[in-house]
């Protein structure tokens, strides 16, 4: 498997650091890692910053002055394009959706989209159920047909491109393991447009990891999230020219922790958030890596996991988010 064919751009502080979770691995039972992506660097940091290293080094090569994204109003992911076009001196331009119905100021204005502004990227706004991505490839050809040379990427940069950055974290992680002696009985992410989830189970199984991965679902129904996960696997395989690596089965999430729909915490995202930050003094988000810790702290205590079993979570960073969500956060 050979990633350096593929141009790449170096954003991240990578590797990010493996580390286990004592406190945590007591109260649930198994003992609980977490690979720290919420560590990448790049404006907070976060899973983006891997995928924009292969995303933002095609924008270069296609001679692009600006790029495009698209995601709901408190997207890390156009947070974190922002960023990476201004360290790269380039425009960004973001669609953003209202997805949430959220109306308090903090949702609006804080949080990721205080930093949109100050990395300089312009935004315009779209209401709910829009073809976002539609939305945005029009958008650029309008800026085409104005002399601009526009970069468009796809909400989540979840195509075969993006998820080569998971395709690379696979085998980051690997390494850290085998230079520590260290095995692991399964992994847990959050999976919402699919990159990370696909970038990494190619990777696992390309390297033959014997490592199951489980995605905790942040939008879509099971069945709709495995599919485009396994797409999309399928896509980055034949990226890196693999063939067949991937089977349908080896692609699992889990969509019982949504709740009442994308970008609104559930009762157990909260409680989450709450157990992170006071046993592990960790951050969660509240939109995806909340959840999936949602779902992990579940499945210990359901007894899917259990004592004597080695878990790793991917965290995949987004607590920024947090100041734009104080409406249902505790406060003081
Ligand atoms: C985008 C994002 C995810 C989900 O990753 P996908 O590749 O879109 O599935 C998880 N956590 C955070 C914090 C994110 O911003």
């Amino acid at each position: 498997m050979q990633l350096s064919r593929f141009p790449r751009i170096r954003l991240g502080h990578l590797p990010t650091p493996l580390e286990h979770l004592p406190r945590l691995s007591a109260l649930l039972g198994p003992e609980i890692w977490i690979k720290r992506d919420d560590c990448t660097g790049l404006s907070t940091g976060g899973n983006k910053t891997r995928k924009l290293e292969f995303l933002m080094a095609e924008a270069v090569a296609q001679g692009a002055d600006i790029v495009l994204t698209q995601g709901a109003t408190q997207s890390n992911h156009a947070r974190q394009t922002a960023a990476a076009a201004a360290k790269l001196g380039m425009d960004c331009h973001i669609l953003l959706e209202d997805r949430t119905g959220y109306n308090e100021p903090n949702y609006r204005l804080n949080g990721n989209v205080l930093l949109d502004v100050l990395h300089g990227a312009t935004i315009e706004h779209r209401g709910p159920g829009l073809d976002m991505n539609a939305e945005m490839f029009a958008v650029a050809t309008r800026m085409k047909a104005e002399g601009r040379k526009p970069y468009a990427i796809v909400g989540g940069g979840s195509n075969a491109t993006g998820a080569l950055g998971y395709v690379n974290c696979a085998l980051e992680l690997l390494g850290q393991m085998v230079e520590r002696g260290l095995t692991f009985d399964h992994m847990v992410t959050a999976t919402g447009s699919a990159g990370t989830h696909a970038g990494l189970i190619v990777g696992l199984k390309a390297l033959n990891a014997q490592l199951p991965l489980l995605g905790i679902g942040v939008r879509a129904p099971k069945e709709v999230q495995e599919g485009n996960v396994f797409r999309l696997a399928q896509a980055t395989e034949e990226k890196i020219g693999l063939q067949s690596v991937v089977a349908r089965e080896d692609v699992v999430a889990n969509c019982d922790y949504i709740g009442k729909g994308y970008g609104i915490p559930a009762d157990s995202t909260l409680e989450a958030i709450d157990i992170f930050a006071k046993q592990e003094a960790i951050l969660l988000d509240p939109v995806y890596s909340g959840k999936g810790a949602a779902g992990l702290i579940d499945l210990c205590r359901k007894g899917h996991f259990t004592k004597g079993q080695r878990i790793v979570f991917l965290h995949t960073g987004g607590a920024i988010g947090l100041t734009g969500y104080t409406h249902v956060l505790p406060h003081a």
